[in-house]
């Protein structure tokens, strides 16, 4: 998750609301990304999503098997249905995201009856630092 943290920073180099996601496989880091939405103009960019691409090109195969992501903000829709889609094993992230958030606060996505594949969830790790580099964008940005 620190590495996580890092990599939501390096979002606001160009102007990406601070988010970064991680992925490990064997205790290794197998990707590392941040939002480029603002970046590269993509809507789909966002951390999960990149890291998850990332991924399984480091694998040679789209099922992220024996991998954990950790991501810094609660994922969006979007980004757990990639999730699911890519059988991700297991996930850990930091803040919950009271607006968008797709596995706990709004939807159960990951952990619900509803799809083929369920996600093992561990949130609010490192909670505080991540909601703390939002606030500060979303200042700043208002500001
Ligand atoms: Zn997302």
């Amino acid at each position: 998750m620190r590495l996580a943290l890092a990599e939501a920073g390096a979002a606001l180099d160009h102007g990406d609301v601070p988010v970064g996601a991680v992925v490990v496989r064997a205790g290794r880091v197998i990707a590392a990304r941040h939002n480029e939405r603002e970046l590269s103009g993509d809507p789909t960019a966002h951390a999960e999503v990149l890291a998850l691409r990332d991924a399984a090109t480091h694998i040679g195969n789209w099922r992220l098997d024996d991998c954990t992501m950790y991501v810094t903000l609660e994922p969006c829709a979007m980004c757990a249905g990639a999730m699911v889609n890519s059988r991700l094993p297991s996930l850990v992230y930091g803040a919950a995201d009271p607006k968008a958030g797709a596995v706990d606060s709004h939807y159960r996505l990951l952990t619900g009856a509803v799809l083929n594949h369920r996600v093992e969830v561990t949130g609010g790790v490192d909670a505080a630092e991540s909601a703390e580099l939002l606030q500060a964008f979303f200042r700043a940005r208002r500001a």
